[in-house]
This record gives C-alpha cells, structure tokens and sequence, in this order.
C-alpha cells in the first residue's frame, strides 16, 4: 500500500491531491466519514476525531448549516452561501495545526437552493484568482427529485463550469427516503429508493468526458435520518452491481471504476457499511448521529453538574459560591465536542480509515507537504544561517 502520507500533504486538500486521496481510499478499501457542521465548535470536533486518529476527514456544509452558521436573525438571499463560505474559511485557517488531510464540501443542493451553490462557486473562483486553487474542495448537486435527463444536464453543465478549478462534484441520482433540508421523500415507492445500474451508467457516460472529479450518491435502499430498524431494507450488495455494469460498458481495468457516496447511513449495521465501503463507496455522510453526540456531551454534563448551573452564585458546597467554572460556555460547549469527537471516530472506525495517515512518530517532527520534517533540524539551520561565516 502507498502511504497516503507520502502523496496527499496534511490541512485542506483540493484538485489533483483530492483526487489522489479519493483513489487511495477506492483502492485501499476505505471510505471518509463526511460530517455535516454548522459552527466552529462542530467542525474542531471532526478536526480532532481526524488527527486523533490519523485519518483523514470530509467537513460539509449543508444549505441550512450555512444559514446558522451566518446567523440566524439575517434573511438575505445569500446568507447560506456567505455561512458556508465563512465555515470554509476557518477550516482552511485551523486545519494545518491537525496535521492530516481535510476535504472541504458543501451538501445536497436541490434545484432550487442553485443560487446557494452560485455563491460559494463565486467564492471558490475569487479564492482561485488568488491561491490558484478553489476554496473548497468539493460541492454536492442534488437533483435527484428532477427527471434523469434533466438531473444530468444540469450537473453537465454545473461540472463544466468546476472542471477548470478541479472542483470534485457529488451528485445523487434516485430517491433516498426520509427528509432532509426541506426535500421529503417519506411517503414514496419503495421500489422507488432504488437505483438502477443503468441510471448511474448514464450519469457516468456523461461526467466522465468533462473530468475524473466526480461522485454518485446511488440509493439503495437508505433513508436520511434515523428510523426504526427493520423499516429499511438496505441493500448495499446492489453498488457491485453498478461497478460490474460501468467496468462492462467502459471496459475498465479498475474493480470499482466509480466513486459512490453513501448517504442515509445513519442506523446502519457495521455489516451493511463494510459491504457498501467493499463495493466503492468512498464517503459516507454523518449528521443525525453526531447531532445526536453533540447533544448528548452537553445532556451528561448538565445532570452531573445540575447543581451547579441554577444560578451564578450558590452550588451544593455553599450559598457563596460562585458557578462560573461550569456555566462559562467554554466548559459545556467543550463537553460536547468531547462527545462528538468520539463519534466521529466511532465512524472512523467503522470505515476503515483510522491509521491511514500516520504522523511522524518522531520528537519534534511534522509533515509539511508529505515530506517529514525535522522541526529541530530546521530551526537549527536557520539559526545558522543568520551566523557570521
Ligand atoms: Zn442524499
């Protein structure tokens, strides 16, 4: 196996190294945990999953994370894409320090959340003028709700448009259940939340004459959120099919000629996700389970320390004391990263990406750019450079 550390540098990867990185963990047999954020706080908590585990991680935004994210009492046409883009900015300030790679990516965008996507392109071509590569890495299309053809068009002409900055594009085709931001799709066909090898064919066919940059989300069965088990059948055995059918038409020497993108896999078994990851999917989103998590730091924290969180003064040790400790925000805020942190290796876990990428083990050393560098030797040589000879 190549090292992921030698070809793909540490912080926020795009163009030829996002491409790199995906194709290590098609051919290495893994996939990335791609985990929805909606602050700073959620998004340092997948930055410390991924540098405590050495892997890799994929932050993304959704519509209405950005809307959050801008603030809640602004209502302009382009606060989601203005939250997104402030999102972007501090991962790219923070995501160096992790030391492991970053994928930078906005979520499902239906038909008519375009202008949203028209926003952050905009950023990512202002970005591109000045550091010569977009900011962020990937964006995900979602006309699944519209006929094929049109579904493709517009990804066509959306791809068209990303190609030149190497922008990755993830698009979905055929009906995942479930609700999500603001598409409900509860009360459709069951056959219905299955998609064909024809239909991913045709989307291949026509993405893969712009560029190699692009991801499916096929559905198979999966639902956003979590449901009740045995209201799903999942059937993650069906993504070979799509593989074996493209392989057959293109005449591909690869096994899994086409990255697929596992959404809905909240309440999955760890069965169902390995079969999914063995049959090419290389990302799988996480929302419902770390919102959950998030929760639930805070949820443990507060009944321990119920006490001591009814007033600024006063607590079980005296009518005098003061709270301050447990109310200030940084003490609760960070219970929940704590929890949300584990979860999100929890999926690391699950994908098989935990240990993909090593950090030198040696004192004093850092990966620059995938090279070790001794930090020591480098300070030293500087030093001796500002010597009198
Ligand atoms: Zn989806």
């Amino acid at each position: 196996m190549t090292a992921l550390t030698d070809i793909v540098p540490p912080g926020v990867v795009t163009g030829d190294n996002l491409l790199k990185l995906l194709e290590h963990a098609r051919d290495n047999g893994y996939a990335i945990p791609a985990v929805n954020c909606t602050s700073s706080s959620t998004a340092n908590a997948c930055l410390e999953a991924a540098a405590k585990n050495n892997s890799p991680v994929i932050i993304q935004v959704s519509n209405g994370g950005g809307a959050f994210l801008v603030g809640k009492s602004i209502k302009d046409a382009n606060a989601a894409a203005a939250g997104s883009v402030a999102l972007a900015y501090h991962v790219r300030a923070v995501a160096k320090y992790y030391g492991v790679p970053v994928v930078l990516h906005s979520d499902h965008c239906a038909k008519k959340l375009l202008p949203w996507f028209d926003g952050m392109l905009e950023a990512d071509e202002e970005y591109y003028k000045m550091f010569g590569e977009p900011l962020f890495s990937s964006h995900m299309l979602d006309l699944s709700e519209e006929p094929d053809e049109e579904n493709i068009d517009i990804c066509v002409k959306y791809f068209k448009k990303m190609a030149p900055m190497k922008i990755w594009l993830e698009m979905e085709i055929g009906i995942t259940g479930g609700e999500e931001d603001g598409v409900n799709n509860e009360d459709v066909d069951p056959e219905k939340l299955y998609t064909t090898p024809e239909q991913v064919y045709s989307v291949y066919e026509a993405l893969s004459k712009i560029g190699p940059m692009f991801s499916i989300a096929a559905a198979f069965g999966n639902v956003h959120g979590v449901y009740k088990p045995g209201n799903v059948k999942l059937s993650p055995e069906k993504l070979l099919t799509h593989q074996e059918y493209t392989k057959e038409k293109i005449g591909s020497s690869l096994e899994r000629p086409i990255f697929l993108v596992m959404h809905g896999g909240s309440g999955s078994t760890d069965d169902e996700i390995k079969l999914a990851v063995s049959n090419g999917v290389i990302k799988m989103n996480i929302d419902t389970d770390t919102q959950w998590a998030y929760w639930d730091g805070l949820r443990i924290f507060e009944a321990a320390k119920h006490d001591y969180l009814q007033g600024q003064i006063g607590n079980p040790e005296g009518d005098d004391k003061p709270n301050k400790k447990q109310y200030d925000p940084r003490t609760w805020v960070r219970k929940a990263e704590e929890s949300m942190t584990a979860r999100v290796a929890l999926s690391m876990e699950k994908l098989g990406s935990v240990g993909t990428y090593p950090k030198s083990s040696e004192p004093g050393s850092q990966q620059v750019l995938g090279k070790k560098v001794n930090v020591v030797d480098g300070v030293i040589s500087a030093v001796k450079g500002l010597l009198p000879h």
